[in-house]
């Protein structure tokens, strides 16, 4: 299975090395004919206003709307949240409007720029994830279809899920956190091939979400 790794900009390098590190072929994305073939799609961090005008350059807002409305599963790190989102708070456009949340950018101010905290992702399992948080956003609303996946102990939302679109505000593969790659290679494979996984877990686009 090969997943694509949006790589216009940013830390797209360190998602490969984690596909890679679980058994997948991940595909640096720079043209619309590098998505051929990928089963899904890494937006990786970096500066979100910098890959909006890369994205359009390239020509890949389209093909990568093509990609997720075909149900095939993305997944978005900090700056790749805040390209799903539906909503940016105080301005910008949004860029593929596939979560329908709000957020913020560079949530955290100054004087928390980056930090590292533990957090909770029950759909993983009991094990923390250690999440980087790099001039991170912040999901300040979601919509009725977001599955919110892991708050703060403040109760500030980091990670969501809606049908095929998985988003966190921090970077796990900088801390060697491997899980939300293997969740996104599952469902990728389930996209390839529905009838694989029936019975065993529900299809991600199944309404009344158990795993929520
Ligand atoms: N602050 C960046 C932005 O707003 C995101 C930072 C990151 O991806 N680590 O685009």
């Amino acid at each position: 299975m090969r997943i694509g790794v949006l790589a216009v900009q940013g830390a797209f390098a360190e998602h490969v090395t984690t596909l890679a590190s679980i058994g997948v072929e991940g595909v640096e994305v720079r043209l619309p004919s590098d998505l051929v073939g990928v089963s899904g799609l890494v937006l990786p961090g970096g500066e979100s206003t910098t890959m909006r005008l890369l994205i359009d350059r390239w020509g890949l807002r389209a093909p990568i709307l093509d990609l997720a409305r075909a149900g095939a599963p993305l997944f978005g790190t900090c700056a790749g949240m805040i390209l799903l989102a539906t909503s940016i708070a105080d301005g910008d456009e949004p860029v593929f409007g596939l979560l329908d949340m709000r957020v913020r950018r560079n949530a955290f101010g100054r004087q928390l720029d980056s930090f590292e905290s533990d957090v909770t992702v029950p759909i993983l399992g009991d094990a923390p994830v250690h999440g980087v948080f790099i001039r991170a956003p912040i999901v300040e609303e979601v919509g009725p279809d977001v599955d919110v996946l892991s708050r703060l102990d403040d109760g500030r939302i980091v990670a969501v899920r809606q049908r095929n679109v998985l988003a966190t505000a921090f970077h796990p593969e900088l801390a060697g956190e491997t899980r939300f790659h293997r969740l996104l290679a599952t469902m990728a494979a389930e996209h390839q091939d529905p009838g694989e996984g029936a019975g065993r877990r529900p299809h991600p686009t199944r309404r009344g979400r158990p795993d929520a």
